[in-house]
């Protein structure tokens, strides 16, 4: 059992990198179907709002704390994370670990050739790695129709969705029952960036936690969402003073 901290409602696994990709390997060879999240600010904010989001959300087999807004909430809270583990940075590794293993990627989600360039990224990273299939889709559920099949046939170990939260962690959990995936997983922009479509902020902002403000730089149309983090932070601050008082 992995240790988890509540935060303002969401449960999020006390958790390293490397931990991750362990507990991630041994759902994958489990058996059954398992899905992982990737929580920030953003989704504890729409979980407040919305309780089915948060129960898909704390449903998950593991939930890994992105967002250095976790991490620090976390520490206020008294029970630190031990690190950042991003969507971003764990997806070419379990690539790596996908390749050695012989498991199957299928990427879905992002717009139209964006999951095929970040395919043939990953690919040209690890030469041996098997992608099962891409399909860029919609997140709506007329849609299913045509996409469940194509997952179905090509029997993927690790399903990536890339729809933007709350959208894929929705479809995730409407649809991995009829998938029959053993592992699946949210991954919001993750294809944008294998495929060079968006750039990542540089290793020194990621590493003094501002990779947030170099995102906001690139799509502006983001500051209305980023709002979320600083409603968080009041609620992580007031949070801290009732659990003091
Ligand atoms: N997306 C999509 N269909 C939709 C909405 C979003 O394919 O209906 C994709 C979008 O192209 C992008 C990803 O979902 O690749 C979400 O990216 P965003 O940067 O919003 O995600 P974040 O990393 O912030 O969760």
């Amino acid at each position: 059992m992995i240790d988890t901290v509540e935060i303002l409602g969401v449960r999020v696994h006390r958790i390293t990198m490397g931990e991750a990709l362990n507990e991630i390997a041994r759902l994958v060879e489990s058996g059954g179907e398992h899905y992982v999240v990737t929580v920030n600010p953003e989704f504890v904010m729409t979980a407040r709002r919305w309780p089915g989001f948060r129960r898909v959300l704390n449903a998950a087999d593991l939930s890994l704390p992105d967002g250095i807004g976790l991490v620090l909430a976390s520490r206020f809270l008294g029970m630190p994370v031990p690190e950042r583990v991003a969507g971003s940075d764990l997806v070419p590794r379990l690539a790596g670990i996908a390749a050695e293993r012989g498991w199957g990627l299928f990427l879905l989600g992002a717009a139209p050739g964006v999951a095929d360039r970040a395919a043939d990224a990953l690919r040209s990273r690890f030469p041996r790695l098997r992608i099962a299939g891409t399909f860029a889709g919609s997140p709506r559920p007329e849609h299913e129709g045509e996409i469940l099949p194509l997952i179905q046939e090509a029997k993927p170990e690790i399903l990536l969705v890339a729809y933007g939260a709350p959208a894929q962690e929705m479809w995730i959990a409407r649809n991995l029952p009829r998938v029959h995936v053993p592992l699946a997983m949210g991954v919001g922009g993750v294809f944008d960036f294998l495929a060079g479509e968006k750039k990542r902020a540089p290793m020194w902002a990621r590493r003094i936690g501002v990779e947030w403000l170099f995102r906001l730089a690139q799509e502006p149309r983001r500051w209305r969402r980023q709002l979320a983090l600083p409603r968080f932070a009041l609620l992580v601050a007031m949070e801290w003073m009732r659990r003091k008082h």
